[in-house]
């Protein structure tokens, strides 16, 4: 069982992704995360990927795809992931296709929120976490990534079939039982 879930930067869609794999017990996978964690461990790939993420672009893609690709190598026994922040682009998606996971995911959900709601709440996080992601300038620039790389990865799942929206606008919880109401399989 792979799912993924998708939605623009401050949809929330870390802190959904990393509940409903608690509840279903699989594997929660954050990009972010582990490129996070490389970098602050001084490795060299991490800090080439942080050049990207500091300017709120996206890392390339034959960096990011080796790092998670290596990444799931190591996940053989593995129930089943839980992707956020994955794939990001079109070809994101043609290197998970031949990972280790040899098929499509079961579903793609795709966390709705207005930009405006998005910004707001990247700029409070900005305040609570510290990330160097979140200053206005960089969140301008994530959401532009995010329309022109992202959103035509949206259209790929809907012809597959793949694909459905949940609001986001609500609670945390209520966002969370949205998201297992709308599970299909
Ligand atoms: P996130 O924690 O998901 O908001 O990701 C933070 C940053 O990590 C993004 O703005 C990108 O710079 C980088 N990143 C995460 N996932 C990917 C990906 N699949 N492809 C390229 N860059 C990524």
């Amino acid at each position: 069982m792979n799912l993924i879930i998708m939605g623009p930067p401050g949809s929330g869609k870390s802190t959904q992704a990393k509940l409903l794999a608690k509840k279903l017990s699989l594997i929660y996978v954050s990009t972010g995360n582990i490129l996070r964690k490389l970098y602050e461990a001084g490795d060299p790939l991490g800090e080439e990927a942080e050049e990207y993420m500091g300017k709120g672009e996206l890392v390339p893609s034959e960096l990011m795809d080796e790092i998670l690709l290596s990444w799931l190598d190591f996940q053989e026994e593995a129930p089943g992931f839980v992707f956020d922040g994955y794939p990001r682009n079109l070809e994101n998606v043609r290197s998970l296709e031949k990972s280790i996971l040899h098929q499509d995911p079961n579903q793609v959900i795709y966390i709705d929120v207005p930009e405006e709601v998005c910004i707001k709440r990247l700029l409070q996080r900005a305040k609570i976490e510290n990330r160097t992601d979140d200053t206005p300038t960089v969140i301008r620039e994530r959401l532009k990534e995010y329309h022109q790389e992202t959103e035509p990865i949206l259209d790929y799942y809907q012809q597959k079939n793949l694909l459905t929206r949940v609001d986001g606008c609500g609670s945390i919880e209520a966002t969370h039982q949205n998201l297992l109401k709308n599970l299909t399989r």
